[in-house]
């Protein structure tokens, strides 16, 4: 049987592994030790569960589109994390690790934040759990995504600009990683996705994989059988996508559709199609398919998502990928924006621009009229409202 999950030595396949500096062994190695016994306890699990059903509003409801059905000729269902508190399913994510975080005695929070929604889902755990934030964020971003950067302030963080390479969300990753060098005993570097050094990656698909458990629950209801026969996800990091496969991996009945972001076209050079193009490479403390030039420069991706450009995939994606256990589809920003205004017409739903690559996905599967789809909405289009009103109109 093939091996999806992390192995002992933090590896999925030849993907993953810990590439730090010296001086973070000791605060990574710390970590590793404690994830698994800390997520496996009783208190935690029972302080977890409490959160996200009273704090974040879980079980997110699985609903049954019958607009997307009739039109693709499947029952599709849309997991909706659209509906959690603040907007996507990133908060499920900061919720455990602020748990696990004081749990380890850390006092104090780091996180980095490209579009900004890391940063304000970790900047609200934050503030509720009273804790000290300190959120990286490229410069150009800050510019780009103000309201995001008022909020995470509202929330008593600090929004700290940064002014390196790009003034991007790589840069701001730099940044993160060197301030939890400089604070390895009372600090916790909240990752956003399932990137970064092992045990990250296993971490964050295990605190998002609450998303399948609840699927398996739903679909058993509704369905009278706990797996569909396509789960359909958009892939940036990779957090939502695992959080939905999670619990679904050694179902070879169960179909895995991964939308990456085409940008304006996979060889047009604006593109974040990191699993199309790229090739084996070391970013943020991992092994895993990157976009980069010859000389392993990392190429500054591009797409009209803010959220799916990062120029790496998670470990744990570009395993499944190899190994042809996931499809991945490169979806460009005209196919997610058309997808996005017909779901608003159709289902009164204005979803994310991420969200709106995985719906797209849709008009490139062929299914069978018995066939079983969920579709897992990562997140709500609010953020990207003046993006949509700038080609209101045209689609
Ligand atoms: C951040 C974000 C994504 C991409 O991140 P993943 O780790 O790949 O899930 C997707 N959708 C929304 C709404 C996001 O905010």
């Amino acid at each position: 049987m093939k091996q999806y999950s992390v192995d002992e030595s933090g590896y999925y396949g030849e993907f993953g592994g810990a590439y730090i500096p010296e001086i973070l062994h000791k605060c990574v190695n710390d970590l590793e030790k404690a994830y698994l016994p800390i997520i496996e306890s009783r208190q935690f699990q029972r302080d977890f569960s409490q959160l996200l059903h009273d704090y974040v509003g879980r079980p997110s409801p699985l609903y049954l589109s019958r607009q997307l059905s009739e039109r693709f000729g499947a029952k599709i269902y849309l997991k909706r994390e659209d509906l959690n508190h603040t907007g996507a399913h990133k908060i499920n994510n900061t919720v455990g690790q602020i748990l696990i975080a004081r749990e380890m005695g850390k006092t104090r929070i780091i996180a980095e934040t490209g579009a900004g929604q890391h940063g304000v889902a970790t900047a609200t755990v934050c503030a509720l759990m009273q804790m000290p934030c300190t959120v990286y964020m490229g410069e150009t971003d800050v510019k780009r995504q103000q309201v995001n950067v008022k909020k995470m302030e509202m929330l008593g963080a600090k929004v700290v600009p940064v002014t390196s390479g790009n003034m991007t969300l790589k840069d701001a990753t730099n940044e993160a990683i060197r301030d939890w060098c400089s604070h390895p005993t009372d600090t916790h570097y909240i990752i956003g996705s399932v990137v970064g050094p092992h045990p990250y990656p296993d971490m964050v698909a295990r605190l998002q994989s609450v998303i399948s458990k609840e699927i398996k629950v739903q679909l058993t209801e509704k369905e009278g059988r706990d797996y569909p026969d396509y789960l359909i996800a958009c892939v940036g990091g990779g957090s939502n996508a695992a959080g939905t496969i999670y619990e679904y991996l050694d179902n070879d009945k169960v179909n895995i559709v991964l939308a990456e972001a085409g940008g304006k076209g996979v060889d047009s050079g604006e593109t974040a199609a990191t699993i199309h193009l790229g090739s084996q490479g070391v970013l943020h403390g991992c092994r895993t398919l990157l976009m980069q030039t010859e000389d392993g420069q990392i190429t500054e991706p591009y797409s009209i998502s803010a959220g799916l450009d990062y120029p790496g995939i998670g470990p744990m994606h570009a395993n499944l990928a190899v190994q042809n256990r996931a499809q991945v589809i490169d979806i460009n920003d005209d196919e997610a924006l058309k997808a996005a205004f017909e779901l608003t017409r159709n289902e009164g739903i204005i979803p994310a621009l991420e969200s709106a690559h995985a719906l797209a996905a849709l008009e490139k599967i062929k299914f069978k009229p018995e066939d079983i789809v969920v579709l897992t909405l990562s997140g709500r289009g609010d953020k990207d409202l003046d993006t949509y009103f700038k080609y209101e109109g045209q689609y």
